[in-house]
């Protein structure tokens, strides 16, 4: 049968979505989530924007338990995308018309700009809180586009955030309002184009990490979603520098600023982009910077071994040994923006030397995840350490 009540994700239980111990909800047997932070690749999206994913590996019989439940659709993003050219153009006059330092809570406020040492403001933008006001900053936006380019009208078609309602009228993101600030941050791609953007509610919540989303259109017939596309911190400086990955835009900025003797990328969560930047960093060092939760959070141990088992592979196939390294520093501080900031040494391990400090229960899903995907061709490095390493915690346990 299909149970009732849900149960709100916890540390203990984070959501098996996007990995994160709060917002996000599962249906009490965990046969259903709902993830506050993403959409992609969900079976279907909620009135409030939510993703909601059926848990096809949980043994309940969808066919019988749901009537007509939609396939899980891969939507083939990139063919219904603008170019990166013109989501740039589009994205940029957007924060130009509202930037960042119109909103006090967005520069000043807990978890804004300042108080993670980024200094360049207008490089964000803020969205506003209601539909009117989104309204209003849309049609702004038309008129100053079209002034700027009178032969080539631009349709916005294909530019996730954007969709047309029944009147024709172009919109931007949701029709509700929002009783929180939103912080509008760009995400950068290699050529220093605007792919996407995300938003930040600025709300602060005790005890609750600080919630993203896409600015998506994707729940509208006419409007599409951004994918989830790795940002670039510092694109121009594209050289032979070691590559350090963390989670989001804003901790890549920060750290960027620290360590300029790195290109740092920031992806969407601990599971997404990890095609892009194993190619981002092939032929480099690979020095990833996840929130500092390997140790306590299953899933990001899970995700981290899944972009390690790739990084792998990818050296396998195109004949590079460059490095990888897990970076950890102080356990009581999150994440590495806020570890350079307070000034504690970031420690670089190998990752034989991060896999004999798990503990057996992210351990266990390093290797439930390997068996599981890997199959006989995974017999590689990392397998056969994880092998070796969890055999020897079974032993001293
Ligand atoms: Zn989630």
């Amino acid at each position: 049968m299909v149970a009732c009540g849900y149960r709100r994700v916890s540390k203990r239980r984070p959501c098996c979505i996007c990995g994160k111990p709060d917002w996000c909800s599962t249906t009490a047997t965990e046969t259903i989530s709902f993830c506050a932070r993403s959409t992609v690749n969900a079976d279907r999206i909620s009135p409030h924007g939510w993703g909601v994913f059926y848990n096809y590996n949980s043994g309940l019989d969808f066919n019988r338990a749901f009537y007509r439940i939609p396939k899980r659709k891969k939507v083939d993003v990139s063919s219904l995308l603008a170019s990166p050219a013109m989501r740039d153009r589009v994205y940029r006059k957007l924060i130009e018309l509202s930037p960042a330092p119109l909103n006090e809570e967005i520069v000043y406020g807990r978890g804004g700009l300042a108080e993670r040492g980024i200094s360049d403001y207008r490089q964000y933008g803020t969205l506003p809180k209601n539909a009117f006001g989104r309204d209003i900053l849309v049609e702004r936006l038309v008129e100053t586009l079209a002034k700027e380019s009178r032969a080539d009208p631009l349709s916005f078609s294909g530019i996730p955030g954007f969709w047309r309602d029944v009147n024709g009228s172009l919109r931007l993101w949701s029709n509700n309002d929002s009783i929180d600030n939103l912080m509008l941050i760009p995400f950068v791609g290699p050529d220093g184009l605007i792919r996407a953007c995300q938003i930040r509610f600025m709300r602060y919540v005790r005890n609750k990490s600080g919630r993203y989303v896409w600015l998506s259109s994707s729940k509208e017939q006419t409007g599409c979603g951004p994918g989830a596309p790795l940002h670039h911190a510092s694109p121009a400086a594209s050289s032979n520098k070691p590559i350090l990955v963390t989670e989001g835009a804003l901790k890549a900025a920060t750290t960027q600023r620290f360590l300029s003797d790195r290109y740092v990328v920031g992806n969407s969560g601990v599971a997404t982009s990890h095609r892009e930047i194993v190619k981002t960093a092939r032929r480099r060092p690979l020095e990833i910077a996840f929130d500092n939760d390997s140790f306590s959070n299953p899933h990001v141990a899970r995700a981290l071994a899944a972009l390690v088992r790739l990084r792998h592979s990818d050296q396998d196939c195109f004949a590079y040994n460059e490095d990888v390294r897990v970076v950890t520093w102080d356990r009581h501080i999150k994440g590495v923006d806020e570890a350079l900031l307070a000034g504690v040494r970031l420690e670089y391990l190998t990752v034989r030397e991060w896999l004999k400090r798990l503990p057996p229960e992210c351990l266990e899903q390093v290797t439930h995840s390997y068996c599981r995907l890997g199959g006989k061709e995974a017999a590689g490095k990392l397998t056969s350490w994880v092998r070796l390493t969890y055999s020897r915690a079974r032993v001293s346990m």
